[in-house]
């Protein structure tokens, strides 16, 4: 039997509504949700990103505030933007939007974010919680993946996962994440050998290594969940870290590309700056 598709558009949809009737509850007692959202230079895909950010802040009742820079930027304009942001009140999350100019350090920028307003859960404090099992604003792609895994209703507890990819914003935070909920934890990389000796041992297997149709149908085991991260281009469209015409076959339950973890990443910010909002408001 072929698997059943996760449609991540249709949960993100669903997670909407209940975003925006927090914001709206909000705003009942004189609370504005708000986010603000620096960018430095020209990128196009980053462009596309934030155009996406801005327009689902609107259409859930959060404000924005839009900073844009141009690629010759001075540090210091950010360090000092950053550092009025975390001093307003009326601004709940801030995220500076990825990659910068490569002039530009990153991880001091992010560090300078105060932890409690740090929508895309990046900063190494809410990184560290999450990793000692407290309170954090999460990673926003492992948060929906998680909400993908659970939207199946098959439990994670017990089960095991294979998280293929160990980067900092996807691979290592959703396995912490899957840890947290009990999951037994297996983490691949590049240098893991034979990749396809664990993902046949997956329950649910979370593909996140960036290169196209890479998980193929052998690799997976019969009824597992699986969840495909990767956002390729070949040759013009986009296409998983998953082969999906195979694995497909296999698998359980399976996310496509694109309307699976996509449309999940923006909710989970928005979710994530409700959330700010509603601490900084003592709900
Ligand atoms: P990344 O930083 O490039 O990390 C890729 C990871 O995959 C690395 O840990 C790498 O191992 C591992 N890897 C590479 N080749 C491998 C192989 N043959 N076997 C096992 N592991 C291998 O990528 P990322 O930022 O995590 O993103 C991964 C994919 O998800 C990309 O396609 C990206 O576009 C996509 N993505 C999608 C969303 C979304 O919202 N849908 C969000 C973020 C990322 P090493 O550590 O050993 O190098």
């Amino acid at each position: 039997m072929p698997a059943q598709i996760i449609d991540g558009k249709a949960l993100s949809d669903k997670l909407r509504v209940q975003i925006a009737s927090r914001a709206a509850a909000l705003k009942r007692r004189g609370k504005e949700t708000t986010l603000a959202v620096i960018m430095a230079g020209d990128n196009p895909a980053s462009e596309v990103y934030v155009r996406n950010k801005i327009k689902a802040c609107g259409e859930l009742g959060i404000r924005s505030l839009s900073y844009r820079f141009p690629e010759t930027v001075p540090e210091v304009e950010l360090i000092d933007l950053i550092a009025k942001l975390n001093l307003d009140p009326a601004v709940d999350g801030i995220l500076v939007q990825l990659p910068l100019p490569r002039r530009l350090d990153e991880q001091t920028l992010l560090s300078l974010i105060r932890p409690e307003k740090d929508a895309d859960g990046f900063h190494s404090v809410n990184a560290g919680n999450l990793f000692l099992g407290r309170p954090a604003v999460p990673a926003c792609t492992p948060a929906g993946i998680i909400e993908l895994i659970k939207s199946t209703g098959a439990p994670i507890e017990g089960r095991h996962a294979v998280v293929a990819g160990r980067s900092n914003i996807v691979g290592k935070p959703v396995s912490v994440l899957l840890l947290n909920e009990n999951a037994t934890v297996t983490i691949c990389h590049s240098k893991t050998p034979d990749l396809k000796e664990h993902t046949r041992r997956a329950d649910i297997l979370v593909a996140a290594i960036g290169r196209g149709r890479f998980i193929t149908g052998d690799m997976v085991k019969p009824g597992a969940t699986v969840i495909d991260v990767g956002m390729n281009r070949e040759g013009g469209k986009l296409c998983g870290d998953v082969d999906f015409e195979s694995a497909s076959r296999v698998a359980g339950y399976i996310t496509p590309v694109p309307g699976g973890v996509g449309p999940m990443t923006i909710t989970m910010l928005l979710s994530n700056t409700v959330a700010i909002a509603e601490r900084a408001d003592g709900i």
